[in-house]
């Protein structure tokens, strides 16, 4: 189908931006790479007035060292992350999701930050963002804030982002020389994941950090395992039992791919592998 007539705004600035989100209101939609927005005005189940596009913003692309961070701004390309010599260094996990996500054609266009505004359950960043405790910067009218990753998924595609707000970057700290694994099941390559695991571990296993992804209607981490696995040695055994603890509390939906307790019987079977190649990496 064909989307419903919007005018479309072209800022260079952020300020410029926020100015039009201002003057617009609920009338107004952001656009990033449009991989998730343009499907839904062409199926018209949004129909802004005004489309404001980020693309001509080159402040919100690209990914920098900033000390115990590294930053990615929020118009950075799913393909760009995945390949940055920062990200495969400092936080091999992002790299690790981002090559999954989608195929080629998309990762060359949807953006890192559009990912994560979007909130996707299914959606491929938001469980390693959360795992690496990511802090998201927002640009509102009143200035800049940060959110941590915890506070920044509220529900199914609901974030911590107002209406008249831009998510500006993503600050990630450093866990450099970390293992890392995402571990996707999917039916259909470049499919959305029915579960997904990212693992990230220090040493073997020092310390470790789990996330969910399709476990609920946010990201997930799986706190009881990581507790577990915190001074394990990383045999297949210990791995296994604390992998055993990856569903508790969770609450996954029940759809065509999956039943809710198949979901939770996925998520204990790959955060097994997940941990084990990250410890392995
Ligand atoms: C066929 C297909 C398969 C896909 N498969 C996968 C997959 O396997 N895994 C996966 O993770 N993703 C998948 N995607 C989605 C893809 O990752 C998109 O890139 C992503 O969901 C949205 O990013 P975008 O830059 O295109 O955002 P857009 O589509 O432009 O925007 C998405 C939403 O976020 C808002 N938004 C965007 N940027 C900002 C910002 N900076 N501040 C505030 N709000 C903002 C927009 O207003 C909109 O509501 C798939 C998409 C398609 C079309």
């Amino acid at each position: 189908m064909i989307p419903a007539h919007f005018d479309y705004l072209a800022p260079t600035s952020v300020e410029e931006a926020l100015a039009a989100l201002g003057e617009h209101g609920d009338d107004a939609k952001i656009i990033a790479g449009g991989q998730s927005l343009l499907p839904v005005l062409r199926m018209r189940l949004n129909a802004p007035e005004v489309v404001i596009d980020l693309g001509g913003i080159s402040s919100l692309r690209g990914i920098r060292d900033d000390g115990d961070a590294i930053v990615i701004g929020a118009m950075t390309t799913h393909h760009a992350v995945r390949d940055h010599d920062l990200v495969t260094e400092h936080a091999l996990l992002l790299s690790k999701a981002a090559a999954e996500v989608a195929d080629a054609q998309i990762r060359h266009r949807g953006t890192f930050g559009g990912a994560l505004a979007h909130a996707d359950p299914a959606g491929d960043l938001g469980a390693p963002a959360l795992a690496l405790d990511a802090q998201f910067v927002i640009a509102g009218p009143g200035g800049t804030r940060t959110v941590e990753a915890a506070d920044f998924f509220v529900d199914l595609f609901e974030t911590a982002i107002g209406d008249d707000e831009i998510l500006t970057e993503v600050r990630v700290p450093k866990h450099t020389g970390w293992g890392a694994h995402y571990e996707k099941f999917v039916r259909v390559a470049h499919q959305w994941p029915i579960v997904a695991v990212a693992a990230t571990v220090r040493g073997s296993i020092d310390e470790a950090k789990v996330g969910l992804t399709n476990m609920g209607s946010t990201p997930l981490r799986a706190s009881a395992t990581e507790q577990a696995l915190a001074g394990a040695s990383a045999t297949e055994e210990g791995v296994r039992a604390a992998a055993d603890l990856a569903a508790e509390g969770t609450n996954p939906p029940s759809d065509l791919n999956g039943a809710s307790d198949y979901r939770q019987h996925l998520a204990r079977v790959l955060t097994g592998r997940a941990v084990l190649k990250a410890a392995g990496s």
